[in-house]
């Protein structure tokens, strides 16, 4: 049998120091009152970490704030300046690279297109470093000052060394993205699907901001979801959870781009919409196409809407969410003319219930938040680890 683990000290003074870094990072100033009040820690142990945090720099001050009667309390921040993230989308038609600060400030971009098909995986690894090369020249910032680089792509990544690829609709089928990648830059990686990424960034800054139990569902080309339970990701044996959009809604119903048939993907897809219209397919137009279709009431996107609304009650009632957050450039485009019409639709496929006590809201970054949402795998990483903390406590205890 396996003996229960013993907590060390310095465990439970990298623990301490996780809770706080992320109530710091979440709440934003706070004094160190509040943060007794907040995480239930006392007020030695606050004391004694924020001292540590501060002396690592990992923390600053940032003004006073009255007491009621007493002295005037010392807020405390994350450092913004501690360390930068950079973000990567892989998207289906470009190769996107940001580096931000911690307080998430985008600092330099730089962007490659990628022409329909064209996803080479040798073209795309050399985006991703050329980017990371011009977003560091552009910002001034030295590779030492960077915490990790995020990597946003479609398709299922198999977590681990080589992160794993598989990319039906790239063509990529078991891809080693982040051996490859490590050939060229020494900097720590992380890499995840794309969806999962942006829904992460719309739980931390976006429409999904406090809850504990969401889905985030994501429209563009592709259709995904990031299914958040408890705060947490929800990944699956293989972190393939989430692939929404390949969940059948017509059986024996049309071919989608992954092979099969009958897939939600096949009906909500953008691409899927404009076919359906019997429109051509180009890239550089389908976003004002498809914002025409919506805006003529074509009978091609009211059917769009119940398909959607069918797979949004899918997600209810497997999942139970408190919200849902619709984004993803179409899905965006469907709901800011159809929100309401797409909750009907919802609501007539859904058990009355869990629906009731469902929120379904438009996501609040954007598109083109796939980047930002890499970064937060590098942001995670670091309050979950904050590097500056083992060499100090070793030498403490
Ligand atoms: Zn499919």
């Amino acid at each position: 049998m396996a003996r229960p683990e013993r907590r060390t000290v310095r465990d439970l003074r990298k623990g301490n120091r996780a809770v706080l870094l992320r109530a710091l990072y979440f709440v934003g100033p706070t004094s160190r009152h509040e943060l007794t009040a907040l995480t239930g820690l006392s007020a030695a142990t606050v004391s004694n970490v924020t001292g540590d945090l501060l002396a690592d720099n990992v923390i600053v001050e940032a003004g006073l704030v009255d007491s009621d009667g007493g002295r005037p309390r010392v807020l405390l921040r994350v450092n913004p300046v501690y360390g930068y993230a950079i973000g990567v989308d892989v998207g289906e038609t470009h190769v996107r690279v940001e580096l931000f600060d911690l307080d998430m400030n985008e600092k330099a971009k730089a962007e490659y297109a990628l022409r329909p098909g064209g996803h080479e995986v040798e073209l795309v690894v050399r985006h991703i470093l050329a980017g990371i090369e011009a977003v560091l020249a552009d910002s001034g910032v030295a590779p030492g000052q960077v915490l990790g680089v995020g990597v946003g792509v479609p398709g299922i990544v198999e977590s681990g060394p080589d992160a794993l690829i598989h990319a039906q609709t790239f063509g990529w089928d078991s891809v080693p993205l982040g051996a490859l990648l490590r050939e060229g830059t020494s900097l720590p990686l992380y890499v995840d699907n794309g969806a999962k990424t942006m829904g992460q960034a719309e739980l931390w800054f976006g429409a999904g901001r406090g809850s504990r139990n969401a889905v985030i569902a994501l429209i563009g080309s592709g259709v995904g979801a990031s299914i958040i339970t408890d705060g947490v990701t929800y990944r699956g044996a293989n972190s393939s959870a989430g692939e929404w959009g390949h969940t059948k809604i017509a059986l024996g119903g049309r071919t989608c781009r992954c092979g099969g048939r009958g897939c939600l993907e096949a009906y909500i897809g953008a691409e899927a919409i404009l076919e359906r219209a019997g429109l051509p397919l180009d890239t550089a137009t389908e976003q004002a196409q498809l914002a025409e279709l919506v805006r003529s009431g074509s009978p091609v996107i009211d059917e769009t809407v119940e398909y959607l609304g069918a797979g949004l009650a899918n997600l209810i009632n497997l999942f139970n969410p408190e919200r849902i957050v619709v984004g993803g450039w179409a899905g965006l485009t469907l709901g800011h003319h159809l929100l309401t019409k797409i909750k009907k639709a919802a609501a007539e496929n859904c058990l009355t219930q869990p629906f009731s006590t469902a929120s379904i809201v438009l996501g609040r970054l954007g598109p083109d938040a796939v980047a930002l949402g890499a970064a937060t795998l590098v942001i995670e990483e670091f309050l979950l680890s904050n590097t500056a903390a083992p060499a100090r406590e070793a030498a403490a205890l």
